[in-house]
């Protein structure tokens, strides 16, 4: 019984363009100190090529019924784990 209790994986996929943070995202991420004051990400143990790619990609999420960028995902109250290009998410409502 390793596996968390999950309701969805869900995948991660790859985007081209850059995506903009949303601003109550960033006062979120600067509030929990995971951001500095020009607006840069601190993410713990993550490497800055890492943060490259997560700041590229996105999942659908199916809570929200829409795209959300991963950083946002990596924030979310039911976001457990990342493991092979999949968020394991709880699926609460977010509401
Ligand atoms: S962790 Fe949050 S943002 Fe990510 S897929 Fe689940 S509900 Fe959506």
């Amino acid at each position: 019984m390793d596996e968390l209790e999950h309701k969805y994986e869900v995948e991660i996929h790859e985007t081209e363009d850059k995506q903009k943070l949303p601003d109550q995202l960033k006062k979120d991420l600067k509030e929990a100190g995971m951001m500095d004051d020009k607006g840069k990400l601190k993410l713990k143990g993550v490497s800055p090529k890492m943060l490259k790619r997560m700041k590229q990609e996105f999942v659908d999420c199916p809570v929200l019924k829409e795209k959300t960028q991963f950083i946002q995902c990596f924030m979310c109250p039911n976001f457990q784990s990342r493991v092979t290009g999949k968020v394991l998410c709880k699926g609460d409502s977010l509401k």
